[in-house]
């Protein structure tokens, strides 16, 4: 937790109140906060700045703001469309995909996605904001990215798609195809739709239907990767 991220309701004037127990007992155990100790703190969609720590107990940590002015870090100009994995290897991807500047995410159903998972709590919104909240507060960003789910496949590529690539360069990473993943694009050039498949990859149907709907197919050379190292590995090269 390099940032105390907070929702909007934590501040009353200047002061901002911390009850919730994650972080009451990080800023104890890894921070070793005490009053007078300056923190970096943000609100959720909102500013981010510096407060000093005036009291900490068992039930609350009270701060004192003393500026909210710092820049916020440019987003990254991709939505990444991922195949939905297994809970654990979600909440990591999310997480990750949140540390590095991700503002949009579609989870999607494809073939080769149990569909068990899409039963998994771990999709529920409290808990999907709770993993983007641990990335932010890692890498010191205030805005929270949206995260949609696709149930079903077809309609999503067949009507909602190409509404998304009309201003966005549509890409799906799949091993064995004959382009690179680009890499170091301008965080201004127009933005990448990123389709990442789930463990068993992506099947020839759906391989073709992103064709069909003009995404190119990108390859990350020969090994193949975890999702979630897949994803950072793809977004990393990309920009
Ligand atoms: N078993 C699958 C790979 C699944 S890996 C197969 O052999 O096709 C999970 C996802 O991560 C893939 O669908 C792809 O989107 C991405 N990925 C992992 N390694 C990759 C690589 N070397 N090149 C391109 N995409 C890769």
């Amino acid at each position: 937790m390099n940032l105390v991220l907070l929702p909007a309701s934590s501040q009353i004037g200047a002061q901002l109140t911390v009850t919730d127990p994650r972080r009451l007992k990080h800023l104890k155990e890894v921070h070793k906060a005490a009053p007078g100790h300056s923190l970096s703190v943000g609100l959720e969609n909102g500013p981010m700045g510096r407060a000093r720590l005036d009291a900490l107990d068992d039930e609350s940590a009270i701060f004192t703001i003393e500026h909210l002015d710092t820049p916020i870090p440019a987003p990254l100009p991709v939505h990444v469309v991922l195949a939905l994995p297994r809970p654990r290897m979600l909440a990591r991807s999310l997480e990750n995909m949140a540390a590095l500047g991700v503002k949009q995410i579609t989870l999607l159903h494809t073939r080769r996605v149990e569909k068990s998972y899409w039963q998994s709590p771990e999709l529920a919104p409290d808990k999907l904001t709770h993993h983007l909240i641990l990335g932010l507060e890692q890498c010191k960003d205030t805005r929270l990215p949206t995260v949609t789910l696709e149930k079903r496949f077809k309609p999503f590529v067949e009507d909602r798609l190409p509404g998304l690539l009309e201003s966005a360069q549509g890409l799906f990473a799949h091993p064995g195809e004959t382009y690179a993943c680009p890499h170091g694009r301008a965080l201004d050039a127009p933005p990448v739709v990123l389709a990442i498949g789930p463990e068993g990859g992506f099947i020839d149907y759906e391989v073709e239907a992103f064709r069909a709907a003009d995404m190119q197919g990108i390859h990350l050379g020969s090994r193949i990767l975890r999702v979630e190292t897949a994803v950072v590995s793809l977004l990393s090269r990309l920009f």
